[in-house]
Formats: C-alpha cells, structure tokens, sequence
C-alpha cells in the first residue's frame, strides 16, 4: 500500500529512486482508487489505454539514469489539452469524438521528461463556467462534499487530484478556471504570467487570457511542474523569450515584504465565513512580519465587466472554426447554411450559444466601440493601476473565491450569479500577471477556504517562497 494521500512528487520521486516502488506499481495505484471513486465523481472522461506501457518507459529511464523530477509522475490533463491520437473534446458534443493529431507544447515536454499521463478530465464545455457542470459528459463532484461543485473549468483535473485519483493534473485558467476548483477542493493552483507556458496545443478560449495552469496538494509540487513547463516555445506567438523577472532584482526573501490589501473590493458579496478565514490569514501574516498595506484598486473594481465582454468576443471568434465541416460533429442539412446552423445548434451547448452570441454582438457594427473598444482600454488601466502598485508592495493578497463550494444546481440559471465567482480571479487574468491559490482552512460544514496572491509579471518565484511559508503560517 503506498499512502497516496501524503504523496508530494519529490517523495514520489525519492522512493522511485529507492526502488521503495516502481513507476507501474504506483499507477496501478491510482488505477484502483480511480476503480473506486470516478464512477461517482466524474473527475475522468477516460483513462488512457496505454499508461502501463508509459510506466515501463519510465521505469527504463530510473535504471538508464536519465529520469528527471517528472519522470513517472501521474499527471491528469484537462480535455482541452491536446494529446497526439488520443481524444480531446474541451467537454463539448461538438468535439465529441476528435482525435487530437499533435502533441500539445506541454504534453511534449511531459512525454520527454517520461511523466506519465493518466487520462483526460471533465471540464466546463470550452472552459466556459465556474462549477464543471456546463460539460456535455456530465457533473463532476466534489470530494468534499458530493452534493456541491468542485468549481470549474477545470474541476475534473481539481477532483482528479483532490480525489487521491493522481498526483498532480494541468487545467487551464481564462480566469480562475484553476485557482477556483484548488480552492473548492482545497489544492494549490497557480495561473503562470501570461506567456510563461506555452498555448500551443490548447484548444482556445480567450486567446489573449488562457494559461495552461498546475494544479498540486501542496506549493512545492506545483512550483516543479511549473518550473518544468515554463519556457520560451516559438509554437506560440504570444510566448515570451526575454522574460525580466523584478524576483531576481530584489534582496533574498525577506518576510518584511509588503502585502498590499484591497479591502474596499471585498465590501459587496463575500460570504462572512470567508471574509472571518482572510482576515485570519491576513492576522497571521502579520505576526509573522508581513507588512500589510491598505491599497485602493479603483479600475479594478470593474474588472469582471471588462472580462465578461472581452472573453466572449474572443470566444465567438474562436468557436466559429467548429462549423459541422471542418472538426468533429455534424449534423445534415439542404444547404450549406443548414448545415452550419443545424450542427452549430445541437452541437454547443446553453453557456456555449450564450457566450457566442454575446462576443458577436459586442464585435458587431454599432456596438464595438461602445463595449469592446471601451473595455480593452479599461483593462489598459487596470494593468496601469497594478503595476503601480506593485511599485509598493511585493503582493496583493485577496480571497481565491467570495464562497465556498456551492450545491449542484444552484447558480445554473443565473448566469450573473455564476460569472460572480470569478471576481477575484479576473484581475490577474487581464493583466497577465501570476497568481497562487493556497488553502487557509475550512468553514463551519467542512468545505476547503483559499487565499489567492497575486505578484508582478514573472514573479512566480516569490509566489512559491510566499506560499511556502503560508503554508507553515496555516497550522498555527
Ligand atoms: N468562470 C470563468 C468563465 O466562466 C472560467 C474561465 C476559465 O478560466 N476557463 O469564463
């Protein structure tokens, strides 16, 4: 029996080492946990067939002396991932059946350090949601408490890992669709600089927001997988060669760093239990040497306005490639226009026709000065405004999410309601900046509570050295 539950990846690769087990014995590990428990949560939409062949490969690598840090590592991957001859559907009927028929730049590089990849996760249908129940293969719950949402987009890679079904998963943020479910489901996930990981092989969403983005239980596995993700790929146009780290202009770590608070966002819609842990948490800081600074965001309180208009602009150009003719499904019709209505039509689901026809109109003649003109200059500003204060503060620290995990079914039919959980999250997703979701304890019914940091571009580094003493900071 190997205790999955207290598994880091730097344990995982020292008993390989150790020969304490092998790469196969620890996947057929998983393998049995997932026998177990993925009926009921639907973290997987499928397990690959051939990961006993991937373990054996690994194992060659422990015995040749080229395995690195990854090498036998379970990882899950989201569905809108691609993985050369196997499927990604991004959780869409439209994309029910594709068969991916390149390597996504991240899943290269997994294959080549010899992780191993274990199967697919459910998602919100395009990434387009905050509960994972937007998916066209189903719900996916939360371990926690199977009655409530894991968070979403990438809640399958969030339950994959919280569920003890692997160790580590990639999910994608446009904004929180990682930070959200780690804070769900009580997991560490960070969305890297904009730029920092390559895009290539994702299947988009909103091209100028999307991160490949790790999930892990604790900062340390997820600050390796990011350090092995993280470089320049000239597959990706929007890939950043001369990355200026301030990190590396600062003095060594130094707890009398400044946390830069804005408490005047946290006035409307933040739920008591989880207002009452952030202050703690803030306390804690303190105590310990933080400097705690009272900072005013005034653009960025309207920063999810700007999302919900730039993101669905972006989205109702990238979904317009899924026409019945040239991807996946297809639906039969007299004419070229049935058919693109017909297989458009049934294949997207709600929030997908949603968020198509809400991007078309704030592109469209008339409208595109009024809203999407108007909202790239107001990100334009919010990025002024956090740049200007991370000229004062090392970090920004808010809560991840303004509730916990909700019930099922709630919030679905209000949309408003739903795009609300991403308040917190959308800052760092405009303005490209890193951000690290960390657990800070639990409410009154059990359910995970999260602190998210935010730090300047490239500044992931402090992100990990924060995180990491938030961590110790926690238990007291
Ligand atoms: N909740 C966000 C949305 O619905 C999630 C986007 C994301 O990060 N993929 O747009």
């Amino acid at each position: 029996m190997i205790d999955l539950k207290n598994l880091t990846v730097e344990k995982t690769h020292r008993s390989f080492k150790n020969k304490e087990f092998t790469c196969k014995e620890l996947v057929q590990e998983y393998l049995k946990v997932i026998r177990e428990k993925n009926a009921q949560l639907n973290a997987y939409l499928e397990i690959y067939d051939d990961i006993l062949n991937q373990a054996d490969e690994a194992q060659k690598k422990f015995e040749t002396g080229t395995a690195t840090m990854l090498t036998g590592i379970p990882f899950a991957i989201k569905d809108n991932i691609l993985f050369a001859g196997h499927k990604a559907s991004a959780g869409s009927k439209i994309l029910e059946n594709y068969v991916a028929v390149y390597d996504s730049t991240v899943v290269k590089e997994l294959k080549k350090q010899g992780a191993i990849l274990i199967g697919r996760t459910n998602m919100d249908e395009f990434a387009m949601g905050s509960s994972t129940q937007t998916s066209a293969f189903g719900v996916t719950r939360n371990p926690y408490d199977i009655s409530r949402v894991p968070g979403g987009s990438s809640g399958g890679s969030a339950v994959a890992v919280a569920g003890d079904m692997v160790l580590v998963a990639l999910g994608t943020e446009t904004c929180g669709s990682v930070r959200q479910p780690a804070s769900f489901c009580g997991l560490v996930g960070l969305k890297p600089t904009y730029g920092a990981v390559s895009r290539n092989g994702i299947i988009a969403m909103g091209n100028s927001l999307d991160q490949v983005s790790p999930f892990g239980k604790n900062v340390r596995d997820v600050e390796i997988v990011f350090n092995a993700l993280s470089k320049y790929d000239p597959m990706d146009s929007t890939s950043i060669k001369d990355r200026v780290s301030p990190d590396t202009q600062k003095p060594p770590f130094s707890s009398a760093f400044k946390i830069g608070v804005p408490w005047h966002l946290f006035e409307k819609g933040v739920d008591s239990e989880v207002m009452d842990n952030f202050k703690s948490s803030i306390e804690k800081l303190k105590n310990s040497g933080y400097k705690i600074i009272d900072i005013e965001l005034p653009y960025s309180k309207y920063s999810l306005e700007t999302y919900y208009i730039i993101m669905p602009a972006e989205v109702s150009t990238n979904l317009s490639r899924f026409d019945g003719i040239r991807y996946g499904f297809s639906d039969k019709g007299e004419n070229l226009m049935e058919v693109y209505k017909k297989s458009r039509g049934k294949g997207f689901g709600k929030e997908a026709r949603r968020r198509i026809l809400l991007g078309t109109y704030v592109l469209s003649h008339g409208y595109y000065d009024a809203y999407y003109n108007k909202a790239i200059k107001v990100r334009e500003k919010i990025k002024e405004e956090m740049l200007e204060a991370f000229k004062n503060v090392n970090f920004i620290a808010t809560p991840t999410t303004p509730t916990s995990a909700f019930k099922l079914g709630e919030k679905l039919d209000d949309p408003v309601a739903m795009y609300l959980c991403d308040i917190f999250a959308a800052p760092a997703n405009l303005t490209g900046i890193p951000a690290l979701a960390i657990p800070s304890g639990k409410d009154k019914n059990g359910l995970p509570l999260s602190i998210q940091f935010m730090a300047s571009h490239f500044c992931e580094n402090s992100l990990f050295e924060i995180g990491k003493k938030f961590e110790t900071l926690r238990e007291k």
